[in-house]
């Protein structure tokens, strides 16, 4: 093609300017003899210049700048200025040293790839803070002054030499004259320092300056200095000044003090938050922070995992089948309350429950010492074996002491475990008062305390579905009537039997308690089940005319609540007397029988989801979405976030299992359907 040979004379030229015989390329690197470092320098410098580098660094630096393109005017300016500094170290070490442009040019090479670049961009704002001594007229935009309290505005210089002020005056008095002063008064200097200082300060920014004053300093008020007061004085109207008071803020002051911890889950939000907004907006700052994160990603290994986790996204995959038959065998062996944490969250159960992960807990006064506590207590009281409700008190007061004794160490740990303690001494006996209205009453008759299944020697026997061996103790079995049986479970918090609940597995506990006992107390029929929560109620004494009245109040207060069947509701209501009934909680003999079936079904399916490895991130959520904390309702209390990495407002569309959809009549309905 003929075109390509057109411009071959303006080719030739520039070959010729660039690497010809005369060019400064060719001048700097003819010959082949040795020289000092500072001639190799010399001859460098005139290759930059005349070789136009010199010239051509600078127009990009400003085409870059015109361009409004900083980040990489701010590179070509590094680059010259590492360059510049690399020929300053070269000449400081190698000036007098004889070398050849090969090693000259090797010793600027290597000087030049070892260089640090800045990570930051020069565009970003920097901060340069300033002892007020060293102040200086107009030499920043903005500049602001803080913590401009009466001590440190003007800043007074005490005098902590051997001369004292009067000695320092008595000295120059004798040998000063007009023109020279034999010593520095403190006192004198101060006052003239000190308007210099503040003139200065006024005058240092050339756009806006901010003199702050804190209104609380080291716990201590202080008051407004003098000159502060006297620039607020002179505040003319119109004049382009603005005062203001922000009150002191005590959290949000605690909230700027960090430690690694806090900085790493911040970088986490931030992270998130920039995630979250993809599209470019204005005053973009994901250049700063990214800056900020390859820093410290390099400083630290904890970041670069950290940094490097938050790109990745939870991809849940089921259990290769070997890992099942590993994990567990055909036969599940399990609690009922581990099966409550499947339908939960799967993922959870499969940490807990499969892989035993556990956190590390400290001997402190956890709930779950303050449950073994009360379940130990009452299980002891009841099976006195001369328990009456005349001897009821001897006995409560004997069975504290006794297992007190086996806790004191939980509770003599320090003051809150010893409030702790006499608060549970109180709970329990307002919770007794219940137990004694029970047995005062001839047609409750309980049966058995923490009645076990499933445990080696249960005295309940077995209890299996579909080949899942369920285990769990009933905390009591109580015989109404002489006919039929229920269980008791004691809570530490209020409770009520949720048909929802039931129906969406997160709530077995008691249809299986219920299912138990209908497997084994097969010649008795079945009343229901009932929470009993242990509670120590303040009573307001508004509502009582006399503190006589109160014993009566609180044991109206303590009462049963749960499911009952409908056989027995009245019967309960009138006899019993210690149970709340609440109409929705009353199943027929049909619609427990429905319960049953599905609970049932519940474990079955758990039990098929688990032998064929799939696991999901599945927590459950409830209309309410995300609450306060940011979680969704299964995540709220779970320690396990760290490890599963399911984040509400991220994974909340794809891995949540909704429950709560159903109303309680649908779900009946539901059930007479299938039952029909
Ligand atoms: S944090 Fe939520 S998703 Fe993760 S294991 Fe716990 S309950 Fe499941």
């Amino acid at each position: 093609d003929a075109s390509e040979f057109l411009e071959r004379d303006k080719v030739e030229a520039l070959r010729e300017t660039l690497f010809g015989e005369h060019s400064a390329l060719q001048v700097f690197l003819k010959g082949n003899s040795e020289k000092t470092g500072n001639a190799w320098l010399n001859s460098f410098q005139n290759f930059l210049q005349k070789g136009n580098v010199l010239e051509n660094m600078n127009s990009l630096y400003n085409q870059a700048e015109h361009e409004n393109n900083h980040g990489l005017a701010d590179k070509h300016e590094q680059v010259w200025k590492l360059l510049l500094s690399n020929l300053m170290e070269f000449k400081s070490i190698f000036s007098e040293q004889k070398m050849k442009v090969l090693e000259f040019l090797d010793l600027i090479l290597s000087g030049l790839k070892n260089a640090k670049y800045r990570q930051i961009p020069a565009n970003v704002d920097v901060v340069n803070v300033k002892d007020y001594e060293l102040v200086e007229a107009r030499t920043n935009k903005y500049i602001y002054a803080i913590g401009l309290s009466l001590t440190n505005f003007p800043k007074v210089k005490q005098n902590s030499s051997l001369l004292s002020d009067e000695e320092r005056a008595s000295i120059n008095q004798n040998v000063s004259h007009d023109d020279f002063r034999f010593i520095e008064q403190l006192n004198v200097t101060n006052s003239s320092k000190n308007t210099f200082t503040s003139l200065s300060l006024i005058n240092a920014a050339t756009d806006k300056l901010v003199l702050s004053t804190p209104q609380i300093y080291a716990n201590v008020q202080d008051e407004i200095s003098p000159l502060l007061q006297l620039f607020i004085k002179h505040t003319k109207a119109g004049e382009n000044i603005k005062r203001e008071i922000s009150s002191v803020n005590l959290l949000e002051t605690v909230e700027h003090i960090g430690n690694k911890r806090s900085l790493i889950s911040n970088i986490g939000k931030i992270e998130h938050l920039l995630a979250q907004e993809e599209e470019k907006v204005e005053n973009d700052k994901r250049n700063f922070w990214s800056s900020l994160f390859r820093i410290l990603v390099k400083e630290s290994s904890d970041f670069q995992s950290l940094i490097h986790n938050l790109d990745q996204d939870i991809a849940p995959v089921a259990l290769a089948a070997d890992t099942v038959k590993e994990v567990y065998s055909d036969e599940i062996y399990a609690s009922v309350s581990s099966f409550e944490r499947f339908y939960k969250c799967e993922y959870q159960y499969f940490l807990e429950k499969t892989l035993n992960l556990e956190i590390f807990e400290n001997i402190d006064l956890n709930s779950k010492v303050v449950g073994n506590f009360f379940h130990e207590v009452f299980e002891k009281l009841l099976l006195s074996p001369s328990l009456t409700s005349e001897n009821f008190d001897q006995h409560l007061e004997r069975v504290l002491q006794e297992v007190d004794n086996n806790y004191a160490r939980y509770f003599t740990q320090d003051a809150t475990a010893q409030f702790t303690w006499a608060n549970l001494g109180e709970i329990v006996k307002q919770t007794a008062v219940i137990l004694k209205k029970g047995l005062e009453n001839s047609q409750i008759k309980t049966l058995s305390t923490e009645g076990a299944f499933g445990f080696p020697h249960s005295e309940l026997g077995e209890f299996t579905i579909d080949k899942i061996s369920l285990r769990g103790r009933i905390d009591r079995i109580d015989q109404f009537f002489e006919n039929s049986v229920g269980a008791v479970d004691y809570k530490s918090s209020q409770h009520k039997f949720d048909l929802v609940s039931a129906y969406d597995g997160t709530s077995l506990q008691f249809l299986t308690y219920l299912d138990v006992l209908k497997q084994t107390a097969e010649n008795q029929k079945l009343w229901g089940a009932l929470y009993l929560q242990l509670k120590n109620e303040s009573i307001n004494l508004s509502d009582v005319n006399s503190l006589g009245e109160i014993a009566a109040l609180l044991s109206k207060n303590m009462r049963y609540e749960g499911l009952i069947l409908e056989e027995y509701r009245d019967k309960i209501s009138e006899e019993i007397n210690l149970v709340n009934i609440n109409r929705n909680n009353v199943y027929s003999e049909r619609e427990f029988e429905s319960l049953l079936e599905l609970n049932k079904k519940h474990y079955i399916r758990a039990g098929q989801r688990i032998r064929a490895g799939e696991i999901a991130i599945n927590p459950v959520m409830t209309k309410e979405g995300i609450d306060k904390t940011g979680n969704v309702h299964g995540c709220r209390y779970c320690p396990l976030k760290s490890i599963c990495r399911f984040e509400a407002n991220r994974h909340m569309k794809d891995y949540t299992r909704e429950v709560g959809q159903k109303s309680r009549k649908e779900i009946l309905d539901e059930l007479k359907g299938e039952k029909s």
